[in-house]
């Protein structure tokens, strides 16, 4: 990877800075195609949450994918990069009332409903908003499985907040028929992120063929697809295991091309999250308690990976800065009033004096989408770099965008 590049990236745009590789993205998105190809027909919808920059959209709308979002304000994101609304599918727990007229007013592909309350919703908004071709429902399942993630991004078991449980799927589904406006096009899971083990897949696609057998003895006829959810787990630490896409595909094909249904997956982070690098610089070297510390301006307001999830993240030496003691582990910390600001502990990182450039790998996918102005910081630029060239494909945030929206002086209303 152009290691140059990315300090010259550094020098022009200043830092911290977010830069994605254009190529790594068209690789992935490419690889995961060669291994599923042989459960045609399949179809990849990006899930939108893990790098929604337009410029990332954009890219993956022209490999071919289509986009998994999660709320409005990811409705207007990929409209804007040109998807087709017929090409994306809305998820989500908790979508308003709001966000569903929008969707069916955009024309979304398919809208996953993941409760029966939700059913009800949709079933309301359509009811008075469309004439004409009804609406493509899917149920979102939860299969009722447990994996080995972070707590965090568990998403599959019982009692968790995802997905319409088992019991209940057969009584959304007769309220979907029994709406003219709705159709049920697909029933789908999303058993969890950064899963390793293709086992869960196994087991949850299983599920979800038993399921459709039972919908289809119970008269359902308008199944299409088979939603088998995202979740890859990528490598962030050497000699950690992933989920590559053979092991993934061979999981959920069988089952649906036992269905007869197309195969739908939407994943994020495989796609991205190896794809991103950010690039920081270190402010200050200090000594204190026993440890040695390595200040630098990005922090977990640009990254929070680390402090929510325990995150690992290689951490190397893009350039190297003033003097600084060798031969021990230093601990990579941000700037923000919080021990937890931390982007990686006791590294081995000789050159990272005062000054130094560092990068930190693997952090396209949840990086700058989770950042925040915490601190009143702004957030950092968005660079997409394609073979050797760059371009700023989001502007740094500056202080008068911090403060947008605010007043000093209230307007009272009584
Ligand atoms: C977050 C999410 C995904 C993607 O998960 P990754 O781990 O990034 O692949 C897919 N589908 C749904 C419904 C999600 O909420």
């Amino acid at each position: 990877m152009g290691e140059s590049l990315l300090s010259r990236i550094a020098d022009e745009v200043g830092t911290p800075v977010y830069v994605y590789d254009a190529a790594v993205i068209a690789e992935r998105y490419r690889a995961l195609c060669d291994a599923l190809a042989p459960w045609e027909p399949y179809r990849i919808h990006y899930s939108v949450k893990a790098n929604g920059n337009l410029a990332v959209l954009r890219l993956l709308k022209e490999l071919g994918a289509g986009a998994d979002i999660v709320s409005g304000g990811e409705l207007a994101r990929v409209v804007a990069a040109g998807f087709d609304p017929a090409d994306v599918v809305f998820s989500g727990a908790g979508k308003t009332r709001t966000e569903l007229e929008g969707a069916v007013r955009h024309g979304v592909g398919l809208i996953n409903v993941e409760s029966a309350a939700e059913a009800e919703s949709l079933a309301a908004v359509v009811g008075d908003a469309t004439a004409g071709k009804p609406v493509a429902v899917g149920i979102r399942v939860n299969p009722d499985i447990t994996t080995e993630t972070h707590p965090y991004t568990q998403t599959g078991a019982k009692g968790m907040k995802f997905g319409v449980p088992l019991d209940e799927v057969e009584r959304v589904s007769d309220m979907i028929a029994d709406q003219t406006g709705l159709t049920l096009a697909s029933i789908g899971m999303h058993i969890g992120s950064q899963l390793a083990d293709a086992a869960p897949y196994v087991t949850g696609a299983r599920t979800l063929v038993d399921l459709v057998g039972r919908l289809r003895k119970r008269g359902v006829t308008t199944l299409t697809s088979l939603d088998v959810g995202g979740g890859l787990g990528i490598q962030y630490r050497p000699g950690r295991p992933a989920l590559e896409p053979r092991a993934f595909a061979d999981a959920v094909g069988p089952a649906a091309r036992e269905t007869g249904l197309t195969l739908v997956t939407e994943p994020g982070r495989y796609l991205v999250g190896p794809a991103g690098h950010l690039v920081t610089r270190v402010v200050y070297r200090k000594h204190a308690g026993g440890r040695e510390l390595a200040i630098v301006d990005a922090g977990m307001n640009d990254l929070v990976r680390p402090a929510l999830y325990q995150a690992w993240h290689e951490v190397a030496v893009l350039r190297s800065g003033a003097p600084a003691p060798n031969g021990t582990a230093v601990d990579v910390v941000g700037p923000i009033c919080e021990s937890g600001d931390f982007l990686g502990l006791e590294r081995t990182l000789p050159e990272a004096g005062s000054g130094a450039l560092l990068v930190i790998h693997g952090v396209g996918a949840y990086g700058f989408t989770m950042a925040s102005n915490y601190n009143a910081r702004p957030r950092a630029a968005e660079v997409l770099m394609d073979g050797d060239r760059y371009a700023v494909v989001r502007a740094r945030e500056r202080i008068e965008d911090l403060m947008r929206g605010e007043t000093a002086e209230p307007e009272w209303h009584a």
